[in-house]
Formats: structure tokens, C-alpha cells, sequence
């Protein structure tokens, strides 16, 4: 997979990116990422890439010209169009469905604004979907664009050292996951459940499962309904469904 960033500050980007699990995935050739830089597209003598907005108002606008002269050189006359997805808190809420959705394409690129925005105009002639992290808002998109490229990223083969990493995990099959330990078996007198040293791999996978279950129906209850469960497993949470 082929994922571009689109930002005015790439070097921002790259820190996050050459660190921990998605820098080795990308020099080990997992997923190619690069980090663009919208001001290079910027065809006026101080590389300008923002005005005021018409109309009046606070702040600056990104203009049209240099996003889309830079998404352009991203991809050759005769290639397919990049998923262009643009950053946004009016765009739809991120979520692990969408990870998956876009861990199968083959190029994706995000945009990220900064200021106020960016002009709707090219939004409408190259975006294919806004999407937002959070009914927040933050200074720019590019920590918004690393939280999708890091969700999209773990999911691709050999990243990971299995699949079961992530599909196990919480919101993957519409459950948060059970709770984890690790050694000493006794940490400040709190003991670690003693089916999880018992060896009993059948014994341990019903427990996390329960776990997994009891942890979303307090949590989380409006996830049950799309979880899939067991009829014995539908009687138990009934007040749930
Ligand atoms: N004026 C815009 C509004 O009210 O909708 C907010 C602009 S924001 C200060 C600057 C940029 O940060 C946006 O263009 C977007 O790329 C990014 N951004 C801010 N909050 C975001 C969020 N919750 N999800 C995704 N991107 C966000």
C-alpha cells in the first residue's frame, strides 16, 4: 500500500512516522509513506499558500491552486486517482470499520488543513471523503492524518507479527478486549486470575471472552448490538440488544 500526506509541515509528520512500528514497517517495504509538501506547489515569489477569507472574518484560508497542483504530481497521467480523503472535524467520525475499509485500497492520500481551513473549492473537485478523529477541534490535520495512517498501517500483512494482534483487539469485532497482565504473577498483593497461569488454552480463551463481553456491556452497551454472539451469549445480555 502507498499512502501520501499532503501537509505544510512534513517534518512534523516524519518524526512520528520513522518512530516504533510504522518506521520499521517502512523500511522493511510494508507500506510505502511519503510526507509532501503543499508549499512547494506554491507558484509566487514568497511561497505563499494561505489569504484571508472573502467575506471577512478570522484568520487564514489555504488556497485551492497549490493543493491541487500537488496532489496532481502524486500520481502518473496513466494511474488511477488516489483516495483523496481530507482531514476535517465536519467530515464523518474515524472509526476501526473505516480502518479496515481503507487498509484494502491501494493509495491513499490524506490532506491536512491548517488556519481556517481550505478553500471548498478544491475540496470539491479532488476530495473523495472528509473524515474527522473527534467532534473536536485542533490546529492542523496532520495529527489527525498520523492517527488514520498508524490505525491503517497496523492492519497491513507483516506489519504485525500476526493478525491476531489487532484482531483480537478492542472494536475490531464490535467488542473492547478483555484486560491483560503480564509478570510478576503478584504485583502489590494483587494477583494476577489464576486461569490465565493455569495453561488451559480453552479454559483461558472462555475467559477472555467472557471478560471481553462483561468489559463492553459496561462500557460500551451500544456495541453489543453489533457484536456477534452466541444464542447462550444473547440470553445473557438481553438488556442490552
Ligand atoms: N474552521 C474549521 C472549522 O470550524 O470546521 C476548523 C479548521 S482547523 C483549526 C484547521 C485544520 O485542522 C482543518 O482544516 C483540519 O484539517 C484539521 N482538523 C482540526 N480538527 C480536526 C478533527 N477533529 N479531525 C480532523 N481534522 C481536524
Amino acid at each position: 500500500m502507498k499512502i501520501d500526506i499532503m501537509t505544510l509541515f512534513p517534518e512534523m509528520c516524519e518524526a512520528v512516522l520513522e518512530t516504533s512500528i510504522i518506521g520499521r514497517a517502512r523500511k522493511n517495504d510494508k507500506v510505502s509513506i511519503s510526507c509532501v509538501n503543499i508549499r512547494d506547489f506554491a507558484n509566487n515569489k514568497h511561497k505563499s499558500v494561505d489569504d484571508a477569507p472573502f467575506g471577512g472574518g478570522m484568520g487564514m484560508v489555504m488556497a485551492a491552486e497549490p493543493i491541487d497542483l500537488c496532489f496532481k504530481s502524486l500520481y502518473g497521467e496513466d494511474e488511477e486517482k488516489p483516495y483523496l480523503i481530507y482531514m476535517s472535524p465536519k467530515g464523518k467520525t474515524f472509526t476501526q470499520s473505516k480502518a479496515i475499509e481503507l487498509s484494502k485500497k491501494e493509495h491513499i492520500v490524506f490532506l491536512c488543513g491548517h488556519y481556517e481551513g481550505i478553500d471548498e473549492r478544491v475540496i470539491e473537485k479532488i476530495v473523495d471523503e472528509e473524515i474527522s478523529i473527534g467532534d473536536y477541534v485542533l490546529t492542523g490535520g496532520e495529527m489527525p492524518a498520523l492517527v488514520c495512517t498508524d490505525a491503517v498501517c497496523r492492519m497491513l500483512p507483516g506489519v504485525l507479527s500476526d493478525d491476531l494482534c489487532f484482531t483480537e483487539e478492542s472494536h475490531f469485532s464490535s467488542l473492547l478486549e478483555y484486560p491483560q497482565y503480564t509478570r510478576p504473577a503478584v504485583w502489590e498483593d494483587r494477583a494476577v486470575p489464576s486461569v490465565l497461569l493455569s495453561g488451559n488454552h480453552a479454559e483461558i480463551a472462555k475467559w477472555r471472552r467472557e471478560k471481553a463481553l462483561e468489559t463492553t456491556a459496561q462500557r460500551r452497551p451500544d456495541m453489543l448490538k453489533k457484536a456477534e454472539l452466541t444464542n447462550k451469549e444473547k440470553e445473557k445480555y438481553s438488556d442490552y440488544l
